[in-house]
């Protein structure tokens, strides 16, 4: 395979595929690289995707495939393979992986974000043993069983929600006193039965005997410690970028997010950064997409002036 390229798109979200439809329009030869065949990123763990113009309600694995097919159509080629590392080199950027060394005379950064960790006693000991990040992943695992989600966000809402489809009860637990998720996200979960919502309290331990039994709390307002009973804890308090790549390339906040605008233009020449691994004000699919064309953009007029 031709391993220099005009464009070299790292991940295979919808920022990235965004990114692979206008090169191929515009007639880049661009390629994509993508850690597994299963394109998508973040969507495929989400039930169902409302919010994104012309698909209500599709299924987020299904968006996944849908967005994919449209740009294999087009022509884009893809990579299966994982990046290490990425270095600039007489003016040209190489990408080392594990099967192949790439070299590109531009970089689109797209690799998105994943779950935070909080960090609690009991929280790595457990993972997979009841402890997850990805409640769609593995919430079949807590059929009639008792579980608790953590955070108070769109993603711990959506998550509790689901789980209460399938558990005997859930309880969320969130550190304020009002939800952070959408009021509809907010009505959807209130109006569920089998859900409680403890306000006003933070994580401090997950308890175990070989897997999770149960889940430390303690009330900010009251000091009031207590466990509640539990097999499953699903942890969704926020993202973070998966940038460890981007670094020493182009400039990250201190957060680790890619500095860039909506241009998604880095303080390196040639670098670009789309979707969610960027500083932005909303992170959606809509906006993701929308990002991995503007990267393009932005690179077809650098790439006119080498
Ligand atoms: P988020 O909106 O940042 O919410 C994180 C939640 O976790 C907040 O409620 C936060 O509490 C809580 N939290 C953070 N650190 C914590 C800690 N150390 N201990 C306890 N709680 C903690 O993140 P997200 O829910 O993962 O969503 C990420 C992005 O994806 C958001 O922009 C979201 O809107 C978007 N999203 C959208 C949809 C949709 O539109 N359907 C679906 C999923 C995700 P505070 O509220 O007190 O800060």
């Amino acid at each position: 395979m031709e391993n220099t390229f005009d464009m070299l798109i790292i991940g295979s979200g919808p920022a990235g595929l965004g990114a692979a439809l206008y090169a191929a329009r515009a007639g880049l030869n661009a390629a994509i690289v993508e850690k597994n065949p299963v394109s998508g990123g973040q969507i495929i763990n989400t039930t169902e995707v409302d919010n994104y113009l012309g698909l209500p309600g599709i299924g987020g694995y299904e968006m996944g495939e849908t967005f994919r097919a449209h740009v294999e159509k087009m022509g884009a080629v893809f990579i299966e393979d994982t990046i290490s590392s990425v270095k600039s080199s007489d003016g040209l950027y190489v990408a080392e992986g594990v099967s192949g060394t790439y070299t590109s005379k531009t970089i689109v950064f797209a690799m998105g974000a994943e779950r935070s960790r909080l960090g609690i006693p009991g929280e790595s000991e457990y993972v997979g043993r009841g402890v997850s990040y990805c409640a769609t992943c593995d919430g079949a695992f807590f059929r009639k069983k008792d579980t608790v989600v953590i955070g108070g966000g769109d993603v711990a809402v959506e998550d509790a929600i689901y789980l209460a489809g399938l558990c005997e009860h859930v309880t969320l637990v969130h550190r304020r006193d009002e939800l952070r998720a959408s009021v509809s996200l907010q009505n959807a979960l209130l109006s569920r039965e089998n859900v409680t919502v403890e306000w006003n309290s933070v994580a401090e331990e997950v308890i175990g005997e070989g897997k999770v039994t149960a889940l430390k709390i303690r009330n900010k307002e009251t000091g009031e410690t207590k466990e509640i009973p539990a097999s499953g804890v699903f942890i969704a308090v926020g993202m973070d970028p998966v940038s460890e790549l981007a670094k020493g390339v182009c400039d990250l906040n201190e957060r680790g997010y890619i500095i860039a605008g909506e241009d998604c233009v880095t303080s390196a020449p040639g670098v670009y950064a789309a979707g969610d691994i960027r500083t932005k004000h909303l992170r959606q699919v809509i906006t993701a997409v929308a990002d991995g064309a503007c990267a393009v953009s932005s690179a077809e007029v650098y790439i006119r002036t080498l």
